[in-house]
């Protein structure tokens, strides 16, 4: 199938900004480390610096599962697939991806999906082992390996 070379162009400025983004988280944190080495003694700040490291490492864990699913909608993209649900076959309505232009389910396989993880979340937490058949990341993203490897060269 065609590359979708708008969707493709769309995706990478998306993963430009994501990126863009997690460096100013990681420049931020930096920056509140330093000062915060200086004045040890002021257990508030230093309680108040936790919290506020902690949600910045969580907002950088979510931009970088997002990096994750902009990578993989570009492979998607590029062989032609982009749009459609990769799970059912649907369409993907245009509203769900001005939203989330990087997502590569419609909202039902993608709430399916978000159910599975919960469940094995609430077995794992029971400690009872469960396979998960994620053979998602598997099928896809060894036709287009030349082209984005290409394209991982020319950012970093
Ligand atoms: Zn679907």
């Amino acid at each position: 199938m065609a590359k979708q070379t708008k969707a493709v162009a769309k995706l990478k400025k998306l993963r430009n900004d994501t990126l863009a983004d997690i460096e100013d988280l990681r420049t931020q944190m930096q920056a509140e480390i330093e000062p915060a080495s200086d004045s040890d003694d002021d257990s508030v700040d230093v309680a108040s610096d936790i919290y506020e490291r902690g949600k910045m490492l969580s907002l950088i864990q979510s931009l970088e599962d997002k990096l994750h699913n902009i990578e993989h909608a570009i492979t998607i993209a590029n062989s032609g697939r982009y749009g459609k649900c990769e799970s059912c076959g649907i369409k993907i309505p245009g509203e769900r991806l001005e939203i989330l232009p990087e997502t590569t389910l419609c909202v039902a396989c993608a709430n399916k999906l978000e159910q599975g993880i919960r469940r094995q979340r609430i077995q794992m937490a029971d400690d009872t082992p469960r396979e998960y058949d994620d053979d998602s990341d598997d099928e896809y993203g060894a036709d287009d390996d030349d082209d984005f490897e290409e394209e991982a060269d020319n950012e970093l």
